[in-house]
């Protein structure tokens, strides 16, 4: 009911034995702020930052970026704001690129790919983003990333760009906003503790994390039946990110759908997450679930269900737990 939801927003998300667990939105257009806002998310886990280049003929300048982001960040009032990098392929930004269609665009130039390739593209958001973070706690995630190589890469470009600020005397933002990486690719996964040397923080994309990894077309209805995050191997890439991350002493969040189906919370927190982002209509019914969960006893829900043989096992272990926790 109305009521509860919104009883629901004034109440922390902690676990039944005292535990927070961070819930964050994602959003794909600045008009969703305000949603944001009226969920009670903690803050925004993650901003799809294709709107800005999306129907238009021309790429958006730094100053037109720069606004749009500025007007996210002060909208947040001091809650932290990840700015995604530029996650579409060439063929999407139309006669603004002169870039061949893929014939496999899910495998193509797209995401960090494209930003390494067209480095003024990636020096222009990077700019933008460093003005919006002027005004508040911001983040960046750069999205698709396969191997440690690419990260420093963008890394050295984001040095670039603050080198610049500096010799040119623009004012900085303090501190300058830390730099991490999706997890959506099943490579990036199993090398979770190579990259999180380099890496200030984790974003698992758990979309794209299944669509890799059970070789599935996110976008192909005929097999969409397929698509199964709960699939062990998606849950065994989670866990090893979720470990690499740990040990390494580095956030990580899970901003994928999974992340807003309150049926994951309890396998979620038992796989040691802490931090989830979601579209602001499913925090209520994911804190919710956490306040119902007892940590303990989701570690172990998690633990039988990574000894699991398929999917199916899963999903009913899950729909157990549930019954006997609510
Ligand atoms: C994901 O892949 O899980 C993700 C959060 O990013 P997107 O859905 O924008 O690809
Ligand atoms: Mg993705």
């Amino acid at each position: 009911t109305r009521r509860n939801l919104q009883r629901l927003r004034d109440v922390p998300s902690v676990t039944r034995d005292g535990i927070a667990v961070h819930l964050n939105a994602n959003i794909e257009l600045p008009t969703e702020v305000e949603s944001v806002v009226q969920a009670g998310a903690e803050g925004i886990g993650l901003v799809r930052s294709e709107f800005l280049f999306m129907n238009r003929d021309t790429l958006p300048t730094e100053d037109e970026q720069a606004a749009a982001l500025t007007t996210l960040v002060e909208h947040m009032r001091g809650r932290t704001v990840t700015i995604r990098t530029l996650d579409l392929g060439g063929e999407k930004l139309g006669d603004a690129l002169d870039i061949k269609p893929s014939a496999n665009p899910a495998l193509g130039l797209r995401a960090v790919r494209l930003s390494l390739v067209r480095k003024d593209m990636l020096r222009t958001q990077f700019a933008a983003i460093l003005r919006a973070a002027w005004h508040g706690p911001t983040r960046i995630l750069v999205p698709m990333i396969c191997t440690v190589e690419e990260l420093i890469a963008v890394k050295a470009v984001l040095a670039e760009v603050v080198a610049d600020f500096r010799s040119r005397g623009r004012p900085l933002p303090d501190p300058i906003p830390p730099l991490g990486v999706m997890i959506e690719v099943p490579a990036a996964a199993l090398s979770a503790d190579a990259l999180a040397r380099e890496a200030a923080f984790f974003a698992i994309g758990t979309n794209d994390l299944t669509q890799y990894a059970l070789a599935i077309d996110r976008t192909d209805e005929s097999v969409a039946h397929l698509y199964d995050p709960l699939h062990p191997a998606v849950l065994r890439l989670i866990h090893f990110t979720t470990g690499a991350a740990q040990a390494a002493g580095i956030p990580v969040s899970v901003c994928g759908e999974m992340a807003g189906d309150p049926r994951m919370t309890a396998l979620l927190i038992g796989l040691g997450l802490r931090d989830l982002s979601m579209a602001s209509f499913a925090i209520p019914a994911v804190k919710q679930r956490v306040r119902r969960i007892v940590t303990a006893k989701a570690q172990t829900l998690a633990h039988w269900v990574l000894g699991q043989p398929d999917a199916a096992r899963i999903a009913a272990l899950l729909d157990r737990f549930e019954t006997e926790t609510s």
